[in-house]
């Protein structure tokens, strides 16, 4: 509402500063770096997080605390979606160790069938000496 800035001034913020006449679309998180597209083309074409700016796509009066906004929610969205991956590797990882050392130990059936009666007389044998 209170931009501090003229038009003017405004859209040259948008304009790329290496190609002066692209407009800047983009942002990428991995430089955090405003780009045009011809940007992403030649410098950011392997970076992931490369997101659309909406408002400056649309041409219309940018608001860059929405922008800021926009992008925090996005890089806090990525960092979820990180952990819930990191999480889901280490419990692939954990299960995979299991069931090769299940593999590894040969039946594991009988292993865990033998495994949870030693349990459940261990337990039974703990009960009935306390
Ligand atoms: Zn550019
Ligand atoms: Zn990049």
């Amino acid at each position: 509402m209170k931009w501090p800035l003229s038009q003017k001034m405004e859209t040259s913020l948008l304009i790329c500063i290496i190609h002066k006449c692209e407009q800047i679309t983009m942002y990428c998180a991995d430089h955090s770096q405003l780009c045009c597209c011809k940007c992403v083309e030649l410098n950011h074409r392997l970076c992931v997080q490369v997101t659309p700016l909406p408002q400056a796509a649309g041409g219309k009066s940018t608001n860059f605390k929405n922008l800021s906004v926009s992008t925090e929610n996005t890089l806090s969205q990525l960092k979820q979606c990180q952990t819930y991956q990191e999480d889901r590797i280490k419990s692939l990882k954990v299960s995979y160790k299991e069931h090769e050392r299940l593999i590894v130990d040969g039946d594991a059936r009988v292993n865990i069938v033998s495994y949870l009666r030693e349990c459940e007389t261990s337990t039974v044998n703990t009960t009935h000496k306390t």
